[in-house]
């Protein structure tokens, strides 16, 4: 128990920080102010000057008349009660509050977002947004470069990235794609088009590698384009009636009987959404096999075995998922492992795509990269850290590149308001698949083609009509600061020492509070999520411990029957479910806390433990301007509740 707590090297202070956000005290207001009455000013400038010669429609008295006055005042009066209900929002700016993931938001996105408003472009085509489409298109070649993916569009493998509502929906935009292109050349088999050498069998057809399915759609791109016109049209009918797109699931499917729906597998630390993607998909949840974790991260060999037993059974995979940073906890699957899975299972002639669900840790990766976009070494990256990253984490992180495609979430480790995730996959040209009209029209493969095509960036994306103000946001921040380490790495690598600190302080909790409570962080963080579980001494019962954290959770939750500043920190809780655990860790963990596992309850709340959870994701955690660690503060606070608690008795289970 007594083991040295290693303490993290004094942060120096980062001056590029200061500038980065409205602050805690919003001590940048000025400079915020300054943008919007500068940029309101120059967008009506803009108004006025697209035809000057046309008067003012709205008389100049008109500000005079009851009518306007009316409305004026209604407005100020529904703008004051709302204004009035937003102060009990969740106080996402302060260091106070290290509850879920969100916290201050980026002032170039804040600012590029707001000004970008009045002139309302929508993303859903140039039409609509003859600027923000590109900056769209742009800000998924940033994030193409930061995962380690071919950025340049003049080369044909170049990647391509969209903006989404959320990872949500990119997650299931990566499931629509992996399927097009999975099925595609089934299509093509079925359609039997001439000249083009076809897999020998769906079942080969439906397991081409990632490389060897773009290759048959190109070598049908380039085939079409050779016909005549009439020749084209009919072809190109025969093979769409033949794709899964026209067919549906249920008519696919019967028209392949020797193939099955195919699984999605991710680790059952996956967020929710991957079973919404499934549902909305059709695929239907039966078809998500969440495999077992090793310390909440994907256990490779449980993939290898699951992965044989799919060859056997010609079970076909559609895709696997491998999480860049659980929801839950922050871990960090082995991404590198995922791959040399999948190259063993190739070789059985299984094969499906690699989805990284980075929603959460995507912008990580700029800790990993160099101004030229070149990948850091381990011991470059550690020099910043005490134990960050793990040899592991690094090779995850390294890895990147080398799968198929990726969901970040701008508006989570990116700081920018909300509405903005996104999709990036390595290789754009699949994306011709999911073009709701077909999109067989060649562009040479130059910057200029590419860019035009995804101007009608509708024809690709779930969404219709969306949001080009988010897009600017996106652009201009990455712009700012680019996604390298040393420039949007101060960010990330605040959060990472800021764990680094907050786990090396909550060992010393679990220390000074020994005499009441058993308190221990269940798995070292891989990056800025941080758990720590806790159990009364004297309690045997996970029911008991349950009761517990229930009660300290209370008063670190969002209540809005209370006033806000009654509130002294914002957490959040998780659980750990022996299921999800496996039995080996589940009975360190409960060994840890002194409580006795058989009395996790088979079905009820106590079926698992619940832990408290840490985003430690404010850049202003520790205060260097007056030598305040909120770090320190969170847990003097936490040592109060819980000896407050522990002397009342009042966790009892009910
Ligand atoms: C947050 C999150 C999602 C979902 O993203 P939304 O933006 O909330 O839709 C998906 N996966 C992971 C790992 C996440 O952390």
């Amino acid at each position: 128990m007594s083991a040295a707590v290693p303490l993290p090297a004094p942060v120096p202070r980062d001056h590029t920080l200061d500038a980065c956000f409205l602050g805690p005290y919003g001590e940048n207001d000025a400079l915020l102010e300054k943008l919007m009455v500068e940029f309101l000013r120059d967008h009506v400038y803009w108004r006025r000057n697209f035809h000057p010669e046309d008067p003012p429609a709205i008389a100049t008295a008109a500000v005079h008349h009851p009518d306007y006055l009316a409305f004026e005042s209604r407005m100020r009066r529904e703008l004051h009660l709302l204004s009035a209900a937003l102060k009990k929002s969740v106080p996402f700016h302060s260091p106070r509050y290290i509850g879920h993931m969100a916290s201050d938001l980026l002032l170039p996105g804040l600012a590029a977002q707001m000004l970008t408003l009045p002139y309302n472009p929508n993303n859903v085509s140039e039409d609509a947004a003859p600027v923000t489409v590109d900056m769209e298109v742009q800000a998924g070649l940033q994030l193409a470069r930061m995962l380690g993916y071919p950025h340049d569009p003049a080369v044909p493998a170049c990647a391509f990235g969209h903006l989404t509502s959320g990872g949500t929906l990119a997650n299931y935009q990566a499931l629509r794609l992996a399927l097009a292109l999975k099925a595609f050349p089934v299509a093509l088999r079925a359609a039997k088009v001439p000249e083009i050498e076809l897999p020998a069998d769906d079942w080969s057809a439906f397991n081409l590698s990632h490389a060897d399915g773009i290759a048959m759609l190109e070598a049908w791109q380039h085939w079409l384009a050779e016909q005549t016109p009439a020749a084209r049209a009919r072809w190109l009918q025969q093979v769409e009636a033949e794709r899964i797109e026209q067919r549906g699931m249920v008519g696919f499917f019967a028209a392949h009987p020797s193939l099955r729906v195919p699984l999605v597998l991710a680790p059952v630390t996956a967020h929710y959404s991957w079973s919404k993607g499934l549902k909305l998909l059709g695929l239907g949840r039966d078809q998500l096999e969440l495999l077992p974790t090793d310390g909440m991260r994907l256990d490779p060999a449980a993939l290898r075995d699951t992965l044989a037993r799919c060859a056997r059974e010609r079970l076909p995979v559609l895709m696997c998922v491998a999480v860049l940073g659980s929801t839950e906890y922050g871990t960090i699957d082995p991404i590198h492992e995922v791959l040399a899975a999948r190259d063993q299972s190739r070789g059985r002639g299984l094969d499906f795509a690699v989805h990284v669900d980075a929603a959460w840790g995507g912008y990580l990766a700029t800790l990993f990269r160099h101004e030229d976009g070149s990948l850091r070494t381990r011991a470059e990256v550690a020099a910043d850290y005490v134990q960050f990253p793990t040899p592991a984490v690094h090779a995850a992180f390294a890895a990147l590149g080398d799968t198929d495609s990726a969901t970040v979430d701008p508006h989570k480790l990116g700081y920018l308001p909300y509405g903005t995730g996104a999709f990036i996959c390595r290789d754009h040209r699949p994306m011709a698949l999911l073009a709701e009209r077909a999109d067989y029209v060649f562009h040479a493969a130059t910057p200029a083609g590419y860019l035009a095509r995804y101007r009608s960036l509708g024809q690709f994306i779930p969404e219709g009509s969306k949001s080009g103000a988010a897009a600017a946001a996106v652009y201009v921040t990455h712009k700012v600061l680019p996604l390298d380490h040393r420039h949007f790495g101060h960010l990330p690598r605040a959060t990472v020492r800021a764990a680094e600190a907050f786990h090396a302080r909550a060992r010393r909790f679990a220390l000074e509070l020994a005499d009441c409570v058993h308190a221990l962080v269940p798995f070292a963080p891989d990056s800025n999520l941080v758990c720590l579980a806790l159990n009364p001494c004297g309690n045997a019962s996970v029911a008991g411990a349950n009761a517990f954290v229930r009660a300290l959770h209370d008063t670190l939750r969002c209540d809005p029957a209370q006033p806000l500043q009654l509130k002294e920190f914002f957490g959040s809780v998780t659980s750990l479910r022996p299921e999800v655990l496996g039995a080996a860790e589940t009975a360190r963990i409960l060994t840890g806390l002194a409580l006795d596992g058989s009395t996790l309850e088979c079905d009820g709340d106590d079926d698992r433990l619940l832990i408290l959870r840490h985003t430690l994701m404010n850049p202003y955690l520790i205060d260097h301007e007056n030598g305040i660690s909120y770090i320190d503060r969170y847990f003097e606070f936490l040592g109060r509740r819980v000896r407050a608690l522990t002397a009342a008795g009042g966790y009892a289970p009910p």
